[in-house]
């Protein structure tokens, strides 16, 4: 047996080092990564117990003051930003300056969830290695692989030279209107960055990560119907007409049937009609009054659409607003959509990061990330930079069920997510700044 031989069955009966191609910093992240995992889960379970929905502007500043000691710790300067003026919160912005002329990151996270205190899922449950929770994952997961990997770097003595910026929003379920002003001072962190990473959570599907490089808007709407009331038994007659809910009803079907095209999804959330209809300060609840003998005068619907590029945002706008024009007999219409957020397209620049996360999975001995169809994830604020920066998205936990009562978070994902922000960052510090 030659020498070849014996270093090639030797390579097969052990296995390579898991850690053999990071330098010894990023050794150092990776094993605080491991080590620190109980106060990762801890500092979870305490964000999570504090109900923060958008609307709970008392319940998002007291995660704030959980946050913000965490990143102050860091050796961040914290700011918060209140956004009274939109009816929300606020943001909680912190600066680590590292060596000048280096990579300047923007790492996005939020605090609020979509779960108000009405919602009947409050707690978590720990199911072995899921927590079961409101936000678990989306977001505040992400805020916490986000601190652990800041700091992870800090314990490798890579958190000093580099550059970051973090914007923790007080509203990303429900953007605060007009979202110029809930979104500029995250538009302003952007102008000076030269990196967006994006820590809500990343796509794992049958043991497969993968990496998200692109997203869809999402833009809201309300469809609002009237028609003239009267007793139900002159309905469809030439002088009552349809009536409002039949006209609401015509314009939600002609959108099922007529407006479906690849990479558009629209849903109507919302809906109700009768003799007296009113919809909450907030729009999340709507209440109706009518009898069963009445014409109703008036039907309203709440709904969103959610397309890959500005042109199809367009198309699609164009083509509601003609079939809510085309209406039955003594009936009116109207949609009004509101601001929502922007596509963030797969731009080459996005693809390049990805590349050098995967090069950091092949030294951690991970299977590569292949790239995320963006229909399979929402919006998020990293859509209102991607105009302005490179981005990546997915920083943070694996899980399933977001937005629902079944949100459960993977926490054996924590590790590797950890890791691999901790070394991205660590690696993008060391570059130079665009000009
Ligand atoms: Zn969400």
């Amino acid at each position: 047996m030659n020498r070849t031989c014996l270093l090639a069955l030797s390579l097969l009966a052990i296995p390579a080092p898991a850690h053999a191609r990071l330098s010894p910093p990023e050794q150092t992240i990776a094993a605080v990564a491991d080590r620190d995992i109980p106060a990762d889960i801890a500092l979870l379970e305490k964000l999570v117990a504090q109900n923060s929905g958008t609307r709970n502007v008392e319940g998002v500043r007291k995660v704030r003051d959980m946050v913000a000691p965490e990143l102050a710790t860091l050796g961040f300067a914290i700011r918060w930003v209140p956004m009274d003026a939109v009816h929300r919160a606020g943001h909680l912005i912190a600066t680590h300056t590292g060596r000048p002329g280096t990579t300047r990151m923007l790492l996005i996270g939020h605090l609020d969830t979509v779960f108000e205190p009405e919602s009947p899922f409050q707690t978590a449950t720990r199911e072995g290695d899921k927590l079961h929770g409101p936000g678990a994952s989306d977001d505040k997961g992400g805020v916490v692989v986000m601190i652990a990997a800041l700091r992870a770097m800090q314990a490798a003595g890579t958190l000093k030279d580099a550059n970051v910026s973090v914007v923790l929003t007080g509203d990303e379920e429900a953007a605060g209107e007009p979202v110029e002003i809930a979104r500029a001072d995250l538009v302003e962190a952007a102008r000076h960055a030269d990196v967006a990473l994006d820590f809500e959570s990343m796509v794992a599907t049958g043991g497969q990560d993968y990496g998200s490089i692109a997203r869809r808007s999402a833009a809201s709407y309300t469809i609002t119907a009237t028609g003239v009331s009267s007793h139900s038994g002159q309905i469809f007659s030439p002088e009552v007409g349809d009536g409002a809910v039949f006209e609401l009803a015509r314009i939600i079907t002609a959108f099922r049937e007529q407006l479906p095209e690849p990479d558009l999804t629209f849903n109507i959330g919302l809906i109700a009609g009768g003799a007296t209809v009113t919809l909450s300060a907030d729009e999340a609840q709507m209440s109706a009054t009518g009898k069963t003998n009445i014409v109703p005068p008036l039907a309203i619907a709440n709904g969103d659409f959610r397309a890959l590029t500005q042109g199809q945002i367009d198309r699609v706008k164009a083509r509601m607003t003609a079939i809510v024009a085309r209406h039955l007999p003594h009936t009116d219409a109207q949609i009004v959509f509101r601001e929502g957020y922007p596509p963030m397209a797969p731009t080459p620049g996005n693809r390049a990061l990805l590349d050098r996360l995967n090069a950091i999975n092949a030294d951690l001995g991970l299977a590569p990330m292949p790239v995320l169809d963006p229909l399979k994830r929402g919006a998020g604020d990293i859509s209102f930079v991607a105009n302005q920066v490179d981005g990546l998205v997915g920083m943070g936990p694996a899980s399933r069920g977001e937005h629902t009562p079944e949100e459960r978070v993977d926490l054996s994902s924590f590790p590797r997510q950890i890791k691999r922000a901790a070394i991205l960052m660590t690696r993008l510090s060391r570059e130079k700044a665009r000009d």
